[in-house]
């Protein structure tokens, strides 16, 4: 048996252009653009790329973006300072600081700072309870991505075995509340979960979200499940890898995302459509 593929590209293609058509809607209606501000401290090479893309995909959809590049020395408090200014710039309704930042601040912190409304990461400490307590209002764009996969593939969730491995606040702790309130059962394990494979072999519906290359093989998947492959992992061989080894997961998942071209075009549209929501919701308040 050989998986279905899911094409994260072209399904980010599609919500990318209801993205710039409903921005192009609220532009003429209202004379609102969706704006994003993405801060970045230091010169991380992967986080250069992401920023671009992102600033890229913005451009591209009509939405109108700052890319702030802040030194790797830049202080907590001018960090503060800068959110606490674009808090209160009306053309901005989506603020992002790309992570990880330099050691010398409290990423914790910084993302406290940004008001919640505009926190269109959906990880302010407010937008991550009110997802908890099953009011979501700005949900993280990753584990946001996914749904809408699952969604667009009509995959059955309500009574659903779900996995998630990885508890990051940032993937596998949202995944897993969006997932139990679809109605699926749901496992999350971490780094001293005992019997990885155990558990990942009863999942109709299998997420990993760990940064480690090829830890789920074929062997751990149930036939059929569908496997969403989080991991962005660049392999000595320069190409990107994920936390899924594809080469005998495909052999037994009835679905699965690649890498790349599975979840991560997924995670900037959902951007996107937060900046663009959080938008909406700025007008439906003035
Ligand atoms: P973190 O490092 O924050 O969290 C990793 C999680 O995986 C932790 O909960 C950790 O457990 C768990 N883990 C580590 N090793 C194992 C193991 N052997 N078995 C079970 N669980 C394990 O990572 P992120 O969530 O930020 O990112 C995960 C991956 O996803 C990375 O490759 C990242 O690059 C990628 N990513 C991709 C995105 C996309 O758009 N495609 C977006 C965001 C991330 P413990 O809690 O015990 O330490």
């Amino acid at each position: 048996m050989s998986a279905t593929l899911i094409n994260g590209t072209e399904m980010a293609r599609s919500l990318r252009a209801d993205v710039a058509r409903a921005a192009a809607e609220l532009r003429q209606r209202h004379g609102v653009t969706p704006g994003l501000a993405v801060l970045l401290v230091g010169d991380d090479p992967a986080s250069q790329v992401y920023v671009r893309n992102k600033v890229k995909a913005c451009e591209e959809a009509g939405l109108h973006s700052v890319l702030e590049r802040l030194p790797a020395d830049t202080t907590q408090d001018a960090l503060l300072a800068r959110i606490d200014a674009l808090n209160r710039d009306p053309a901005i309704h989506g603020i992002l600081v790309q992570l990880p930042l330099p050691p010398h601040l409290s990423s914790h912190l910084v993302i406290e700072a940004i008001a919640p409304e505009k926190d269109v990461d959906g990880f302010h400490i407010s937008n991550a309870g009110l997802l908890m307590t099953g009011q979501p209002q700005v949900v993280p764009c990753t584990p946001y991505g996914i749904m809408k996969m699952l969604q667009a593939l009509d995959v059955p969730l309500r009574g659903a075995e779900a996995v998630v491995v990885g508890a990051s606040n940032i993937v596998g702790k949202p995944m897993a509340m969006l997932l139990l309130q679809a109605g699926a059962t749901v496992t999350l394990c971490n780094s001293k979960t005992r019997d990885l494979g155990a558990q990942c072999r009863r999942a109709d519906v299998l997420v990993v979200a760990t940064g480690k290359p090829g830890l789920v093989r074929g062997d751990m998947i149930k036939p059929g499940a569908v496997v969403i492959d989080v991991g962005i992992n660049r392999g000595a061989d320069g190409k990107l890898h994920g936390d899924v080894d594809f080469a005998s997961a495909v052999e037994v998942a009835g679905a699965i995302t690649p890498v790349p071209g599975g979840v991560g075009p997924m995670t900037i549209a959902m951007l996107l459509v937060n900046t663009l929501e959080a938008a909406q919701r700025g007008l439906a308040r003035a």
